[in-house]
């Protein structure tokens, strides 16, 4: 299994690999120090934007794109690992910090939703490290068409 860090300027796209399931370590400020770490302890492939990281020996292994919008991030970032996006994947990890995330008695995040999510939705899931509440409801439906409409622009030609 590959699994990636993106850096400080692929922050967007880190998301948008944890929404379609993917490990996806980031930071969001200049950190190098932690993104060797990454790199070199968990075994990690850099995807970056960054010129500065070429020839860096340290940070290989390195996935470097060079667009500058997401949905062809995306694509280039398909077309070169040759992924395929799974939707059974989708919605399985914590968007804030890319963990798996469990799912939970309902009852036990009553307190933590909206009484209107509450009682509309069935399935809720914890993030087991930040502690965020998740479910899939209309915003699940929301992102899938995004995704999808992304999915569909950044299918190789
Ligand atoms: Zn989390």
């Amino acid at each position: 299994m590959v699994v990636w860090v993106c850096d400080i300027q692929l922050g967007k796209l880190a998301r948008l690999l944890r929404m379609v399931g993917e490990d996806v370590c980031y930071t969001n400020r200049e950190n190098p120090v932690q993104i060797l770490k990454w790199i070199k302890e968990e075994g990690r492939t850099l995807v970056t934007r960054s010129r500065g990281w070429i020839g860096k020996k340290l940070a290989e292994p390195q996935l470097v794109l060079s667009s500058e919008k997401l949905e062809e991030q995306l694509k280039e970032f398909l077309e070169k690992t040759g992924l395929e996006i799974s939707f059974k994947k989708f919605f399985t990890r914590c968007l804030e910090c890319g963990a798996l995330l469990q799912e939970v008695e309902k009852a036990t995040i009553k307190d933590r939703v909206f009484p209107y999510t509450y009682q509309t939705q069935k399935k809720f899931y914890i993030c087991p490290a930040c502690n965020k509440v998740y479910w899939a409801g209309t915003h699940k439906e929301r992102m899938e068409k995004k995704l999808e409409k992304i999915l569909n622009k950044a299918k190789p030609r």
